[in-house]
């Protein structure tokens, strides 16, 4: 067969395009050479719907074995007593669990997407806010941090049947015992989404939602440094008290009705080469080496928010406990859209963000996220993040004056050069 030099050539130039940049997309990693083997592996030829030893195809004994091991390594690595690997990607994650546990209709209760919530949990422009009915808490405005008496508040008014906690663009630590509380009070689930802060939850360095929340999902890609991808835990397998029946109205454990409601409730067969992916990545996550990188990450993080509050940049909620950081550019006169696009010259990648309380529209926004998983993988470490910071500001500062932008540029390109990632 031909090779397919066209694609060929544009893969050799994101290769290159990471090696150059400063990746600070808060969502984005490096996975190891490992990972990426398997996940370009002869796996991705295999259908296999079903679950190990229960399949609708012959020949999987090798992908039930790959698959089994992923689930034991997971179930290892959060210390869950089921997991489901199986979900093509979060928010294939996030949708199954609703699938299983709501009907349509169904009043739920997430994370203001404005304040840093994620589309799944119930933005009108997505299936969750289109299929149920959805409501939201936030942040206080003074302090940028959850507001819990809110969202009790918001959970005994509408009594919602699933409470969501988890984020995509908030830096703090989740009180998950007191939501469970107010979720025992009006009767709801509580589905924490830690695709963000997965990797520092599973080794520790944050608060762990499996004890208190009835169902946990996650994306692999992010701090957790895996394939993309995505998964769903419970601490504990319950069975239902709300009655939720299979689709032939059978009462069943929590874990059953998931399983099917990710196969064939949401997917058809499973990405057994990306499985195989997840299984190392798991692995990786498990050893020592992770442990000093996660710890890295968290450092890093503090580093460059303090970095970033020293140079004038407004944090939300004044800091970060995890990988990431929100920062409100309102003060800096240029808007989330202007300074991404800015930034993007100077081989710096950001993503626009929505503030909380924001005047712009989702498309300019007033802020920026920035996250450290990515440049920690790269072997940054706290005294490279003032330089970084320095390095935006200028852009920031500049971001009209093209030249020099492209100096910045050249500058970015010589910090990189010294932490090789591929090459
Ligand atoms: N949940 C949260 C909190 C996220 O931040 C994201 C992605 O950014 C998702 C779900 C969706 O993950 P995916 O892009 O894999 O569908």
């Amino acid at each position: 067969m031909k090779r397919d030099k066209l694609i060929f050539k544009l893969l050799n130039e994101e290769q290159d395009r990471q090696e150059k940049g400063l990746e600070l997309i808060a969502s984005e990693n490096f996975v190891s050479k490992q990972v990426m083997e398997a996940a370009g592996s002869v796996a991705t030829n295999k259908y296999a719907e079903g679950l190990p030893g229960k399949r609708y195809y012959g020949g999987c004994e090798v992908v039930d074995e790959i698959e089994s091991i992923a689930i034991a390594r997971a179930k290892q690595l959060f210390n869950a007593e089921w997991v489901n690997v199986q979900p093509h990607s979060g928010a294939q994650a996030n949708a199954a669990v609703m699938l299983a546990c709501l009907k349509p209709g169904d009043k739920i209760l997430g994370f203001d997407l404005s304040h840093g919530g994620h589309l799944t949990h119930g933005s009108p422009v997505n299936f969750s806010g289109k299929l149920y009915e959805p409501h939201f808490y936030g942040v206080k405005k003074e302090t940028g941090y959850i507001d819990y008496e809110h969202l009790k508040a918001i959970a005994l008014e509408q009594r919602p049947k699933m409470i969501i906690c988890g984020a995509s663009a908030y830096s703090r630590d989740w009180d998950y015992a007191f939501i469970r509380s107010v979720a025992d009070e009006v009767g709801a689930l509580v589905l924490a989404d830690i695709s963000h802060p997965a990797g520092l939850i599973a080794r520790g360095l944050l608060s762990d939602p499996l004890p208190h929340c009835h169902i946990v999902t996650t994306t692999t890609h992010k701090t957790l440094r895996g394939p993309r991808g995505g998964m769903i835990m419970l601490g504990k397998d319950f069975e239902n008290p709300w009655g939720l029946k299979t689709p032939k109205g059978e009462v069943r454990m929590m874990s059953n009705l998931l399983d099917m409601a990710v196969f064939p409730g949401t997917q058809g067969g499973p990405l057994e080469h990306i499985i195989a992916a997840k299984a190392v990545a798991y692995e990786e996550a498990l050893s020592d080496s992770y442990m000093k990188y996660i710890l890295q990450v968290k450092k890093n993080a503090e580093a460059m928010a303090a970095a970033f509050v020293s140079y004038g940049y407004n944090i939300i909620s004044g800091g970060t406990d995890n990988h990431l950081m929100l920062i409100d550019l309102r003060n800096k006169n240029i808007s989330g859209k202007a300074a991404e696009n800015a930034l993007v010259e100077a081989d710096i990648t950001v993503n626009k963000n929505m503030v909380p309380f924001d005047d712009k529209s989702p498309f300019v926004t007033s802020g920026i996220r920035i996250g450290t998983a990515a440049i920690t993988t790269r072997g940054f470490k706290e005294k490279h993040m003032e330089t970084i910071v320095g390095l935006i500001d200028a852009v920031l500062k500049n971001h009209e004056n093209e030249h020099y932008v492209k100096k910045v540029r050249k500058k970015v390109h010589d910090l990189t050069a010294k932490f090789p990632l591929y090459k």
